[in-house]
C-alpha cells in the first residue's frame, strides 16, 4: 500500500468536511501506510465566481500543528505516518511568497498545484472551457510546464489534470496526445528537477463516474515521464471527506507497473522515501 500525500481537513481547508481524526481513521481502515495533510494555501486567489474569498486566507498553522501533534500522540505505535505538508496554489507572480511559506515550518513535503488559469478556477467557473479542447489542453499544459520549471521549492506536482475533472467534453480524460509538445516540456521539467508526479485518485474517480472507458492516467504520460528520467511518482486522494482513501489505488499501481515503475514515493522531512509496488 501507499502513503496518501494529498488530504485536506476542516477547518483549515475551507472546502474540507473531515477532521484530522476522521481522515486518519479512514486511511487506517483502508490499510494505507500513512497520510500527508496538505491544506490549501492560495495567495491572491482571484476567481470572482468563487463563493467564499476565504480560500485566499492563510490557515492557522499553529493550531494545525497542535492538532497534528495530538492526533499523532493518540495513535497506537504501529508505524502509521501522519505527515505535514501543504498544497500551494501557484500563479506565476508567487515565487517569493512560496519560498517564504515553504521555509516557515518544518514540512514533510510540499505539493505544488495550479487551480487557476487566466483568473478562473474551473471548479467554480466554466470560462476556460470556451476555448477548444486542443487550445485549452495546450495552454493548461504550457502553464504546468512553466510552473514545474519556475516554482522555487517543491517536492510533488499535484493533479496536472485538475481542469479535466470539470471539462464539458464527452471523454475529458487528459491524454499525452492532447498537447504533446507541452506534455514533453512538462514531464522533462519535472524529471530534470527530480520532482514527483502526483497521480490523483479524485480525478480517476471523477472519470469513472463520467463513464470514461479508461479512467486511469494515460499510459503514454507515465511512459514518457520514465523515458525522460522521471523516477518519482506519488498517489494522492485529494480527500476532503472520509471514505475515499485507498480507492483506485491498486488500479493505479497496476498501471504504473505496466509502464515500468517499480516504486511509489512519499516524503518525510522533505526527503524522498520509496515503497515497492508489489
Ligand atoms: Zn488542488
Ligand atoms: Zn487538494
Amino acid at each position: 500500500m501507499i502513503v496518501d500525500i494529498h488530504n485536506h481537513t476542516a477547518p483549515h481547508s475551507p472546502d474540507a468536511r473531515q477532521s484530522l481524526d476522521e481522515l486518519v481513521a479512514s486511511a487506517r481502515q483502508a490499510g494505507l501506510y500513512g497520510i500527508m495533510v496538505t491544506e490549501h494555501v492560495e495567495p491572491d486567489y482571484p476567481d470572482p465566481l468563487a463563493p467564499d474569498p476565504v480560500l485566499s486566507a492563510l490557515y492557522d498553522m499553529e493550531e494545525a500543528a497542535r492538532t497534528l501533534a495530538r492526533v499523532r500522540a493518540s495513535l497506537p505505535d504501529d508505524g502509521f505516518l501522519v505527515l505535514s505538508g501543504l498544497e500551494f496554489g501557484w500563479m506565476p507572480h508567487l515565487g517569493l511568497r512560496m519560498a517564504d511559506m515553504v521555509r516557515s515550518a518544518p514540512f514533510d513535503g510540499i505539493l505544488l498545484s495550479m487551480h487557476v488559469l487566466r483568473g478562473h478556477d474551473p471548479y467554480f467557473d466554466s470560462t476556460i472551457f470556451h476555448a477548444s479542447r486542443r487550445t485549452l489542453c495546450r495552454e493548461w499544459m504550457a502553464h504546468q510546464a512553466a510552473m514545474a520549471r519556475e516554482a522555487p521549492d517543491f517536492d510533488i506536482l499535484g493533479h496536472y489534470d485538475y481542469f479535466s475533472r470539470y471539462a464539458p467534453w464527452e471523454d475529458p480524460r487528459l491524454r499525452y496526445d492532447d498537447a504533446p509538445d507541452e506534455m514533453e516540456a512538462f514531464l522533462s521539467a519535472l524529471a530534470t528537477r527530480g520532482a514527483a508526479l502526483e497521480l490523483n485518485t479524485r480525478t480517476v474517480l471523477r472519470m469513472e463516474a463520467l463513464g470514461v472507458a479508461d479512467p486511469l492516467p494515460d499510459r503514454r504520460i507515465l511512459e514518457r515521464f520514465r523515458e525522460l528520467g522521471g523516477e518519482r511518482v506519488c498517489i494522492g486522494s485529494d480527500s476532503h471527506e472520509p471514505g475515499v482513501h485507498g480507492k483506485k489505488v491498486p488500479d493505479i499501481l497496476g498501471r504504473m507497473a505496466e509502464c515500468g515503475f517499480r516504486h511509489i514515493c512519499h516524503y518525510v522531512g522533505r526527503e524522498v522515501r520509496f515503497l515497492p509496488i508489489s
